[in-house]
């Protein structure tokens, strides 16, 4: 049929842009990124977002073209069709397949989930969607999120806006109006830096009164708790790993890192109840498709998999296709367990993780050399501490897993390395975070796995230059020098540490822009195409995907994006694409248009 083939330089004429109405959830991750930001380069980029939103709504002079060609391809009432249909076409569409032979198409059919022809989207069998002005790419794929605990901060209170101690006090104090007496207040999000870098201590959260309250820091890696927790708490001695900050004669501030948080505290909160986890499910699974997410590698705890994650699968409420990565990780591991888990399109058990060191934002991270604003060099944890990871990691390769380590400092991320060398079985190691690597090490990644979340370059760079100095500079976030050594580069987003929009995650990597809105790092950049891919077929790779996910190709799963504009040529310093609409299997679940939020629809069979 139409054998047209785009150039990815062709850009759209204002016209031809689909505008987009109202978002609820991806504005809740956008607003968060939006409230961290000063920077007026973010902001204009957000402006322009919230304009085209306007359009889309009529709110604004001018707009009526805009959206009236927007109801006519967007209209809810088509969608609805659609919906009722697993067999159908999409033509009149640029749609960039991730095929290098031939990266844009005009059509394609889609018939029971999967894509069995491309370029014959005007024959349509039981429905079919003209995409004219607008793009779709392959389904995109975070390699690295936590999907129930995303779930969960959707449902607590989100601090990452409070830049100030009466910030502080006021959004608490509103949120405990929506509490019970009895309940724990569970907060998260804060970041010191986003005032004058002073720890906040147990009176920053008084105005939760005499309940037990709890605010978790943006990494996870740090909780402050109110007098009434503390009281709860055996806070008399230290744990290896964690520490709990004291006031110069001796008295706990209610500050707890890492270890003395995840351990002394994380097992006495309240855990919320079956309901409200399998409520953060698919909370957790609207937000990711509303952010143009179709496979997520979710780090989750076993029996979190096994009492939320399988029955939803079960139900058909799992509308993301979820890889997990067990967070279990006393030895010995419960493979058995995971073993008994089926696998499907929808969940899969991939591998078993564990933590090397902590991060730049709590001082955690392993580095070879010292800290540039305190005496430390950071810590290994866990099996890197004990001199067991070589150990677990062959235990993990054996059982047939692959073997996950959160490696933030060069000298965590060596000792990975290492192990991972020491023990190259079958199925290889991802590497995640990767956030500073020894310039010497570099060469050593090719080939090997490397899952990245260029977000977290807009939040740490700066704090990084900062910590580290502008000599080890070339160590940061190095995009650019993992894929030139051959290294296969994968992203995502460690959300809810992060934001979960990929979008803005590849707006960080195609620009280096940070939150302060300065530029770091511009030699790591990568291309709009390198970002795409790290975002689609890089992280399949590191999921283990072979179905096909990842690419737009005959025989893979009908899983993509449409978004507004041409993400291969659009202008990153100022904008980035939307997503319009996206599509799980071959079916819409998530359109955004759909202002009544109901886009968690299952499809009847045509
Ligand atoms: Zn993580």
């Amino acid at each position: 049929m139409d054998s047209l083939v785009n150039s990815p330089l062709e850009s759209p004429g204002a016209a031809q842009v689909a505008a987009c109405v109202a978002l609820p959830a991806a504005e809740h991750a956008r607003r968060s990124f939006a409230q961290q930001s000063e920077s007026a380069a973010w902001e204009r980029g957000h402006r322009l977002r919230n304009q085209r939103q306007r359009a889309a709504r009529g709110t604004t002079q001018g707009s009526r073209d805009s959206r009236s060609s927007h109801e006519d391809r967007y209209s809810p009432r088509r969608w609805k069709y659609l919906r009722a249909m697993t067999n159908w076409s999409v033509n009149c569409a640029n749609i960039w397949t991730g095929d290098p032979l031939r990266p844009w198409r005009r059509g394609m059919t889609i018939r029971d989930g999967r894509i069995v022809s491309l370029d014959e989207g005007s024959a349509p069998s039981s429905g079919h969607s003209a995409f004219t002005g607008s793009w779709i790419l392959p389904g995109l794929i975070d390699a690295h999120a936590h999907l129930l605990m995303g779930g969960l901060t959707l449902q607590r209170l989100d601090l990452s806006a409070a830049r100030s101690r009466d910030d502080f006090d006021r959004l608490i104090d509103a949120h405990c109006t929506t509490l019970t007496a009895d309940q724990w207040l569970e907060a998260f999000g804060w970041n010191e830096h986003n005032w004058n870098g002073a720890r906040p201590d147990h009176s920053w959260l008084r105005a939760a009164g005499a309940r037990p309250a709890v605010a978790w820091r943006c990494d996870q890696h740090a909780a402050l708790v109110n007098e009434s927790a503390m009281g709860a708490l055996d806070l008399r001695t230290d744990v290896a790993g964690g520490t709990i900050v004291r006031e110069v004669h001796g008295a706990p501030t209610g500050l707890l890192l890492e270890q003395a948080a995840w351990q002394l505290l994380a097992p006495r909160i309240p855990q919320p109840s079956l309901t409200s986890r399998a409520r953060a499910c698919s909370e957790a699974c609207n937000h990711l498709l509303s952010v143009g997410v179709t496979t997520v590698g979710a780090m989750e705890y076993l029996d979190q998999i096994e009492q939320v994650l399988v029955p939803a699968r079960d139900a058909g409420r799992l509308t993301v296709r979820v890889a997990a990565t067990v967070l279990d990780r006393v030895r010995p591991l419960p493979f058995a367990r995971a073993r008994a888990i089926r696998g499907d399109d929808f969940l899969r058990i991939i591998g078993f993780k564990s933590f090397a060191d902590g991060t730049l934002g709590s001082s955690t991270a392993a580095m070879f050399d010292r800290y540039c604003d305190s005496d430390s060099r950071g810590s290994l944890m866990e099996h890197a501490l004990e001199g067991t990871l070589t150990e677990w990691m062959r235990e993990v390769l054996e059982a047939n897993y692959s073997p996950s380590v959160h490696a933030i400092g060069d000298r965590a991320l060596n000792e990975v390395l290492q192990a991972a060398v020491a023990c190259d079985l079958m199925k290889r190691v991802r590497f995640e975070h990767a956030q500073t690597v020894h310039p010497d090490s570099i060469a050593r990644f090719r080939n090997r796995l490397v899952s990245m979340q260029p977000f977290h370059k807009a939040g740490d760079a700066p704090l990084a230059r900062t910590r580290l100095g502008t000599h080890r500079d070339n160590r940061c976030f190095q995009f650019r020098s993992f894929l030139t050594a051959g290294a296969r580069l994968a992203f995502g987003s460690d959300w809810p540490i992060a934001s979960a929009d990929p979008l803005e995650g590849m707006r960080v990597a195609i620009t280096g822009l940070a939150l302060d809105g300065k530029v770091y790092g511009a030699s790591a950049n990568l291309t709009a195409h390198e970002a795409i891919t790290a975002y689609t077929q890089g992280a399949a790779e590191c999921l283990d995907d072979s179905s096909g996910a990842g690419t737009l190709a005959i025989g893979s799963p009908a899983d993509f994006i449409v978004v507004d504009r041409n993400p291969l040529a659009c202008d990153w310093m100022d904008e980035a694409p939307q997503v319009l609409t996206t599509v799980v299997g071959g079916i819409v679940r998530y359109d955004a248009t759909d202002t009544a939020g109901n886009h968690d629809t299952t499809a009847a069979t045509a």
